[in-house]
């Protein structure tokens, strides 16, 4: 069988990751960072979501020896010129391990920034770059980026409980509610992170 390591310890991703792959390809066995414990923290030092997703994809695909598919992701706000794109995780500071205390207080400090911004003015995408890396021992490793974006608009007050991160403060442009409002499956045909996984789908498949 066939297998693949995504990266990433999220579960929210992980829940939303083999919801898509499932549709494509019953066939590939998928494998998360909770399988290889002794993997090394991989530092997110680049200055790009592309930087940081390639730089995760091969450094994990070199520790496992087998091929990798990670992503890195952010929200960019117009009126904070991009901010707090591939700062996003981490926006307000916060180090702990309660994810949903980190997203209460991430969500916090965007609409404090955004108090005096009138509605019109509150445009923001989300991005994900999908990076795959295969090791390969008799040529130059395979490699392939897919980049998705989502328009949307930040609202005033926090909306819904599904999702995570900013999910309960972005709505989808056509859409009248935000992602924490939004069914999955309706998430998953519109999100930054939907759109780049599709994208890369036809060559995973014929590169795994
Ligand atoms: P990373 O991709 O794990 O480096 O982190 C990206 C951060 O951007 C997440 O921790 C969230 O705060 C935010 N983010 C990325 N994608 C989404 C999404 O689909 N909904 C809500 N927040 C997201």
């Amino acid at each position: 069988m066939r297998q693949l390591v995504l990266a990433t310890k999220n579960k929210g991703k992980i829940v939303e990751f083999e919801r898509l792959l499932n549709q494509h390809a019953q066939s590939i066995k998928v494998l998360g960072l909770i399988d290889f414990p002794d993997m090394p923290e991989v530092q997110e030092s680049g200055k790009t979501l592309s930087e940081n997703a390639k730089l995760k994809a091969k450094s994990i695909s070199i520790f496992t020896k087998l091929p990798c598919l990670a992503d890195d992701s952010g929200l960019f706000i117009d009126a904070l010129e991009g901010d707090p794109g591939i700062y996003s995780a981490r926006w307000a500071g916060y180090e702990g391990e309660d994810s949903r205390e980190r997203d209460r207080r991430n969500i916090e400090k965007v609409l404090a920034q955004l108090k005096d911004v009138p509605a019109q003015k509150r445009g923001a995408q989300f991005k994900a770059v999908v990076a795959f890396y295969k090791p390969n021992t008799d040529a130059l490793a395979i490699e392939k980026e897919e980049l998705g974006v989502m328009a949307g608009e930040i609202v005033l007050a926090p909306l819904g409980d599904g999702g995570f991160g900013y999910d309960p403060i972005f709505k989808p442009t056509g859409f009248d509610q935000t992602l924490a409002q939004l069914a999955p499956g309706v998430k998953d045909e519109v999100s930054h992170r939907g759109i780049a996984f599709r994208a890369m789908t036809p060559f995973l498949l014929s590169n795994l």
